[in-house]
């Protein structure tokens, strides 16, 4: 009897064990938190997706010394590199700074310091991905209170700095106004080589980008609609989109 029991209990520990091994390493397998590699923005200078994941220490240093509070540390829920530096556009594009600090403060390569100016930075290419929405196109005037999402965030922010004050004083020189806030907040030296309003067939304007778009997410993050119109897709240089040689 007693033998009976002890098999018994073996057989429930162990199965209980295969089941659990088989979810976990199931999970491990399916876990979109593993294998779900998204493409995320990284900051300037960021070498190849492989590379960087292995080269980066997750020190921090990026994020600490841009004044614009670009920079997010990954956590569990974004997957794979957790601790790795990316940007959230939709939040804090990056502001293009000229001696690209971020850059500079990497100390093990995986910020490449060849990048030393704006015009070095290639992070991806904008695209206007919702036409639908964009209210250049449809003629709509920028609403009130759409700065309010650039506004809360500098609140929140510990340290506000004179350049985030900067960029909220124009943006609030766009309520009211017909949009063209993407090409006129693009944040690099030379706007005009990455986006312009152009004429669209509908009778509005059109944002329309050029190769000089380094990828900085900014036009992304002033968008005021709901879902920016306007987006970057990372590590997408402007040949490889627009198909163009
Ligand atoms: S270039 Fe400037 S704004 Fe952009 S991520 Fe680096 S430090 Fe931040
Ligand atoms: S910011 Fe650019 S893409 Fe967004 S609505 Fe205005 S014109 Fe359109
Ligand atoms: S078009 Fe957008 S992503 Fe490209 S450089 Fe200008 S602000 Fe940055």
């Amino acid at each position: 009897m007693e033998k009976v029991q002890t098999d018994r209990r073996e057989f429930v520990k162990f199965s209980t064990l295969g089941i659990l091994g088989l979810a976990l390493g199931g999970g491990m397998v399916f876990s979109p938190y593993l294998v779900g590699k998204e493409n995320r923005l990284r900051p300037p200078g960021a070498v190849s997706e492989d590379k960087f994941l292995a080269l980066c220490i997750k020190c921090g240093q990026c994020l600490q010394v841009c004044p614009y509070h670009s920079i997010k540390l990954a956590d569990f829920a974004k997957g794979i590199g957790v601790g790795t530096p990316y940007i959230d556009a939709n939040e804090r594009g990056c502001w293009a700074c000229d001696a690209v600090p971020c850059v500079l403060a990497c100390p093990s390569g995986a910020l490449d310091h060849h990048c030393e100016k704006p015009q070095d930075i290639k992070m991806g290419i904008a695209v206007l991905e919702f036409p639908n929405t964009c209210l250049a196109i449809s003629n709509t005037l920028i609403p009130k209170g759409y700065n309010d999402k650039m506004h809360n965030f500098v609140n929140s922010v510990r340290n506000k700095t004179e350049q985030e004050d900067v960029i909220l004083k124009k943006l609030d020189e766009f309520e009211g106004k017909e949009c063209t806030l993407c090409a006129d907040m693009c944040p690099i030296p030379n706007p005009l080589s990455a986006i312009a309003m152009i004429a669209d067939s509908g009778g509005g304007k059109r944002p329309e980008v050029y190769d000089g778009c380094i990828g900085c997410g900014a036009c992304q993050e002033v968008c005021p609609t709901t879902q920016p119109s306007i987006v970057v897709k990372p590590r997408v240089m402007y040949n490889e989109f627009y198909n163009k040689a």
